[in-house]
C-alpha cells in the first residue's frame, strides 16, 4: 500500500481508495483484509498483473499524431464522493475522456473491474466538469478493451461500496471468511485468511473425550 492508494481523511469522513472498491466487489473480506488489516500476499495472477501493469505505472503522456493524447498514472479523486486513486491510462479523443483500466486476465460483464473504472469515471467527471459517458476495460487475456458504461445503477452501485468499505475502516473486527466459494481458489490472500476454517467445527481442547473414544 503506497499512500496514493491509502485510506486518508478528507474532512470528517475516509478517502476511499478506488482500487478497495475493486476488492469490495470481489470479497468484503478481502478488502478489508488489505485495507484495514494491511495484510497482502502475491500469487502468480498478481505477478502477472503487476508485469502487465508495468508499461502504464511509469506514467507520462503521450501525444497522437491526431492530437489525442494519453496520460498513464493520472491521479484522480472526487471529494463529493470521497474517493482517490490513480487510472491506469486516460484517453482524450474527439469523443473527450475515457479512463481506461488494464487487467492481465479475462472481462467478466458486471465484474468488479467495472465497478472501479466507473468510480474513476464519476472522479473525471467531477474533476473536468465534463460528461464522459463510459470507460474501458482492457483484457490481457483477449487483448480487447471493453465498454462500461456509467449510469445512475453503476453510480449508486460505487456509492454503496464506498460507504461499506468507510464503516469497515473503523470496525476492528474483520468480517468472516467467505464458505466454500470459487472466489477463494484464485485469491491470493487464501494462505493467511484461511477460508476452509469457516467450514470446519472449532477444535474443543478443553473439554474432556468421553473414554470409548480412546484406543
Ligand atoms: S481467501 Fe476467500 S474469503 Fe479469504 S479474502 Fe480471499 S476470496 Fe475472501
Amino acid at each position: 500500500m503506497t499512500m496514493t492508494d491509502a485510506p486518508f481523511l478528507l474532512d470528517d469522513r475516509w478517502s476511499v481508495p478506488i482500487s478497495a472498491i475493486e476488492h469490495w466487489a470481489y470479497c468484503l473480506r478481502q478488502a478489508v483484509l488489505i485495507w484495514q488489516e494491511g495484510y497482502f500476499e502475491s500469487n502468480t495472477d498478481t505477478v502477472r498483473g503487476d508485469l502487465a501493469h508495468a508499461a502504464v505505472d511509469r506514467g507520462g503522456n503521450l501525444t497522437g499524431r491526431d492530437g489525442a493524447r494519453l496520460w498513464r498514472s493520472l491521479p484522480v479523486r472526487s471529494d463529493r464522493l470521497g474517493i482517490h486513486g490513480i487510472c491506469d491510462t486516460v484517453y482524450r479523443g474527439p469523443d473527450g475522456l475515457i479512463p481506461i483500466e488494464h487487467k492481465s486476465g479475462r472481462y467478466r460483464p458486471g465484474g468488479p473491474a467495472d465497478l472501479q473504472v466507473a468510480a474513476q469515471v464519476l472522479c473525471l467527471r467531477e474533476m473536468f466538469d465534463q460528461p464522459i459517458p463510459h470507460g474501458e476495460v482492457f483484457a490481457g487475456a483477449t487483448r480487447r478493451r471493453y465498454e462500461v458504461r456509467v449510469d445512475e445503477a453503476i453510480h449508486t452501485a460505487v456509492r454503496e461500496a464506498v460507504e461499506g468499505i468507510r464503516c469497515r475502516i473503523d470496525n476492528p473486527e474483520p468480517p468472516p471468511p467467505l464458505v466454500a466459494d470459487r472466489r477463494c481458489e484464485r485469491c491470493s490472500l487464501r494462505p493467511g485468511c484461511l477460508p476452509e476454517t469457516a467450514t470446519r467445527t472449532p477444535l474443543d481442547l478443553f473439554t474432556p473425550r468421553p473414554l470409548r473414544d480412546h484406543p
